[in-house]
């Protein structure tokens, strides 16, 4: 009977255990941790948003995003909701394409997928952490390398999957934390703790606005977290990696336009002219989030609306929908989500995902230089690449 060796059991390694246990191959799955599937338990809050409707190349980044083009056609969402099914996994895709388990529950995912590695013979060896992969691929027919990578160390993340990768010659496109939360060198941010807000944010480079995401924006401690946040957060991560100068720039009404906004607050102040600013203020944002906005701008919090000018309501609104934050770093690998960068794909065949430089040898998942956005297709990649290395491994004689 043919031998693979898996090193991680997170999403991508056991899928592949599964799919080469199935084609009667004899499998090892090796895992550090106490248990398997650490990351799947705590996805989506919780949920697990384990793959999306609507995935395509665009969806995903890294020096060659094209490279995940086979992979996700091969094994795409159809493809993968069939193959769910066979597992006894049941989906429910939302509206906007995110696909989540029937269960409502990550930790169905992680028990459904144990469960058939198990009834397949599956040899999994928890609390095995792996040192070298040279000698492991010596003693099997094959060696898949789906260690994930350096986010969320508490789960597991770290850079094993690189250095092994490396013992057989690859190269490491740099690596950096994506769906993170960010860092603002703002005292003011910082007394903003707690508040939350459906807002739009932009980032600027160098002074040059780079792209902009709406969402929900939470202000923390340390800086800024939330949806939209995340979603911006990886040209943030490189920026900063770059040494460039990072700005957020946030639009706190986004559903008015400048003028709009302006005329809104001048018709307020001819309606109610004893009504004070901040208070003005409070029927259109969360109260510390109004409050800290005009002490940041130096605008005075009692003055009535009687004081307020046709230049104070355009300057008024032009603030609130461009509130500028300098961002100082990223909440790091610890706290992201994914990372990106990773093992240069220009180096592994995108049908069969085995190694150009080393024949056997197979990668999977996170370890590789493709990061996904929010929404389902980082878990969608694990699945497809997994997917194509096991048929590969498997289609051999
Ligand atoms: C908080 C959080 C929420 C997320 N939510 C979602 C979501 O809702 N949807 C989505 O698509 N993605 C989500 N992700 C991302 C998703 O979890 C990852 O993209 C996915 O798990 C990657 O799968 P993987 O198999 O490549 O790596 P992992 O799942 O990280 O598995 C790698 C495994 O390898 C093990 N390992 C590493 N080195 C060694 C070694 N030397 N020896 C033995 N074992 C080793 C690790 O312990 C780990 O268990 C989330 C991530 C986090 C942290």
């Amino acid at each position: 009977m043919k031998r693979v060796a898996i090193i991680g059991g997170g999403a991508s390694g056991l899928f592949c255990a599964i799919i080469c246990a199935r084609e009667g191959w004899h499998v090892e799955l090796f895992e550090q941790n106490d248990k398997c599937g650490k990351k799947i338990l705590v996805s989506g809050n919780g949920r697990c948003n384990i793959s999306n409707k609507n995935l395509s190349t665009k969806n995903y980044f890294g020096t060659n995003p094209e490279f995940v083009s086979h992979a996700i056609k091969n094994f795409g969402f159809e493809a993968f909701e069939r193959f769910a099914a066979s597992l006894g996994l049941l989906l429910e895709v939302k509206e906007d394409g995110r696909a989540y388990p029937l269960s409502n529950e990550a930790k169905s995912v992680v028990s459904l997928l144990l469960a058939h590695a198990k009834n397949l013979g599956v040899h999994i060896r928890t609390e095995t952490k792996i040192a070298h992969a040279k000698e492991l691929l010596e003693k099997y027919d094959a060696l898949v390398i789906a260690t994930g990578s350096e986010a969320a160390s508490h789960l597991g993340g770290c850079g094993d999957g690189y250095a092994f990768a490396q013992e057989f010659g690859h190269t490491i496109i740099f690596t950096y934390p994506s769906l993170v939360q960010l860092h603002l060198n703002s005292k003011i941010a910082h007394k903003m703790s707690g508040a939350k807000l459906e807002c739009e944010v932009s980032l600027l480079r160098n002074h040059a606005k780079e792209r902009t995401c709406q969402g929900d924006i939470l202000f923390t401690a340390y800086g800024i977290s939330g949806f939209a946040v995340l979603d911006i957060s990886r040209d943030a991560s490189i920026a900063l990696q770059n040494f460039e100068h990072v700005l957020l720039s946030l639009n706190l009404l986004p559903r008015f336009n400048r003028q709009s906004l302006a005329e809104h607050i001048q018709s307020v102040a001819k309606k109610a002219p004893d009504l004070s600013i901040f208070e003005m203020l409070q029927g259109l944002l969360p109260t510390k989030i109004a409050l800290h906005f005009l002490e940041a701008h130096a605008i005075e919090v009692h003055a009535t609306l009687r004081t307020l000018d046709t230049k104070l309501a355009k300057k008024i609104a032009s603030l609130l929908q461009d509130w500028r934050f300098e961002v100082s770093d990223t909440h790091g690998f610890r706290h992201a989500e994914v990372s990106g960068g990773g093992v240069n794909t220009d180096e592994v065949d995108p049908k069969t995902y085995e190694s150009k430089k080393q024949k056997n040898l197979y990668f999977c998942g996170e370890v590789l230089d493709i990061v996904g956005e929010r929404g389902g297709y980082n878990f969608a990649f694990a699945w497809a690449s997994a997917y194509a290395a096991a048929k590969a491994i498997t289609a051999r004689s």
